[in-house]
């Protein structure tokens, strides 16, 4: 009888479980899903737990002159997640909330993402435990410099390509890659993603996660049979994400009944006007005040009676308290984690259609990567172009995670988990373990 390398199920169990918080931590819950999708692939015990551990983990100490003249020394990590598929990619984000499981899990998750979209990427991370809002720029540059110099050994467009993520911006990256290039003594634009367009940044970057939230939108209405034409749209969230997706849907026909940001929530039955409330954010920093809508609670946002629902802002937003709730036939997660693991199978239960985060909202890392291959042949698309293989990238990707989920009548996270982690388990049976 052939061996069976099946894991069993009971063994499905991270040994580092209760460091991951409790069940409504974002990466609890993402881990959760991967523990499932595992189950379901039979992976293989060995590289159960080779995908169930981070490749590289980095702590480095920044000391920094403040600007009072005074020595302040902060911690940073970097972790590389997986690299079987190519340079690992995730962000750099500034927070005092950073820790090393943080990060770890964040560079896990970013492997999923560019495994389900197909890019020649593993996944990293990279946080610093810090307060940015109480910093000068010379305190956060020189802070940059001795990070990205600190971790410089697995950095580069061959092995290590950060990105911004939160509390850090182009500026950031921009030092990141002048650091580098002086460290390697010629400008290497390609080690970092998210940079300015004048130093070879991506057009398009900027809008790219809210047009994937938007192209997958359609997708699903497609899958579902109904209209683009008059759907009703509910945002949470109008950053970058929410704002873009908002305004892209409108564009497209949809009604945005619904808009919110930190400053409250906002509800028009016959349509908000999108540019107008995009025009107030730019004049105000939030909607706080904005005219031609009612204010509603969140609360009533998320379980507003509209055809999509776009959670753009915050995770762990839909959860066992306000999913049975839930109005919209689709919701498509342009946040990072906004359903707790719990929440899923109440919205399941509904029949309600879900594309999950590590789809949703890949449009970024998809034109991050555009960037990075624009920079490694030093010759630039125009901004149609990077937006045609955008769509191509994400319809297709829709289409992949779409069959398997109903090849393996799974919903479209667990299907989008099982194309992913399959992905990243095949290189490594074909790369076999290095001695
Ligand atoms: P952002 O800072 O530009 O916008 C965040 C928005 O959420 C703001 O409008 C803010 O007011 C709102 N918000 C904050 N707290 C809120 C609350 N309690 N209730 C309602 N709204 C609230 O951030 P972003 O770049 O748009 O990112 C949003 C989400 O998308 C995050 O989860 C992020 O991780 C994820 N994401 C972003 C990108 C990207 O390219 N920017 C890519 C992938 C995933």
């Amino acid at each position: 009888m052939p061996t069976d390398l099946r894991l069993p199920t009971h063994s499905i169990v991270r040994p580092d479980k209760d460091r991951f918080l409790n069940e409504d931590n974002p990466f609890e819950a993402m881990m959760s899903r991967f523990d499932r999708a595992a189950e379901l692939l039979d992976l293989e015990p060995g590289l159960y737990k080779i995908l169930r551990h981070p490749e590289k983990q980095l702590t480095v100490s920044m000391p920094v002159q403040m600007d009072n003249g005074e020595v302040e020394v902060f911690t940073g990590f970097r972790v590389l997640y997986n690299t079987s598929r190519g340079p690992a990619k995730g962000g750099i984000r500034f927070d005092l909330q950073v820790s090393l499981e943080e990060v770890t899990a964040l560079a896990a998750w970013m492997t999923w993402k560019c495994a389900v979209v197909n890019l020649p990427f593993g996944g990293a991370k990279g946080g610093v435990i810090c307060d940015p809002l109480t910093m000068s720029v010379g305190e956060l540059e020189r802070l940059t410099r001795r990070y990205t110099a600190n971790i410089i050994k697995t950095l580069g467009p061959d092995s290590d390509v950060p990105a911004p993520d939160v509390n850090t911006n182009e500026r950031v990256m921009a030092w990141v890659m002048d650091t580098y290039s002086m460290h390697v003594g010629h400008t290497v634009t390609g080690v970092v993603t998210g940079k300015p367009v004048e130093m070879g940044g991506s057009l398009g970057r900027r809008e790219a996660t809210g047009r994937g939230v938007m192209l997958v939108t359609k997708e699903a209405l497609a899958h579902l049979g109904m209209p683009v034409a008059g759907t009703t749209v509910a945002v949470q969230g109008f950053g970058n994400v929410g704002s873009v997706a908002a305004s892209l849907l409108a564009r497209e026909g949809c009604r945005i009944v619904a808009i919110g940001d930190r400053s409250g929530s906002y509800h028009n039955e016959h349509g908000i006007d999108v540019e107008a409330a995009v025009a107030h954010v730019r004049r105000h920093r939030s909607l706080d005040g904005f005219e031609g809508a009612e204010t509603i609670s969140s609360e009533e946002l998320l379980t507003a009676d509209v055809d999509v629902l776009v959670p753009a802002a915050l995770e762990n937003v839909i959860t066992t308290k306000n999913a049975a709730k839930i109005r919209a036939r689709i919701i498509a997660e342009g946040a990072n984690g906004p359903t707790t693991a719990a929440a899923d199978s109440l919205l399941d239960d509904k029949g309600i259609f879900v594309v999950p985060d590590i789809l949703a909202n890949a449009g970024g890392v998809t034109v991050s990567y555009f960037e990075w291959v624009q920079d490694r042949a030093g010759y630039f698309w125009p901004e149609d172009v990077v937006n045609d293989r955008l769509r191509e990238i994400m319809t297709r990707s829709f289409a992949d995670v779409l069959d398997l989920s109903r090849e393996r009548k799974v919903n479209m996270r667990t299907a989008a988990y099982m194309l992913a982690i399959s992905r990243v388990a095949s290189v490594h049976r074909l790369r076999g373990i290095y001695a």
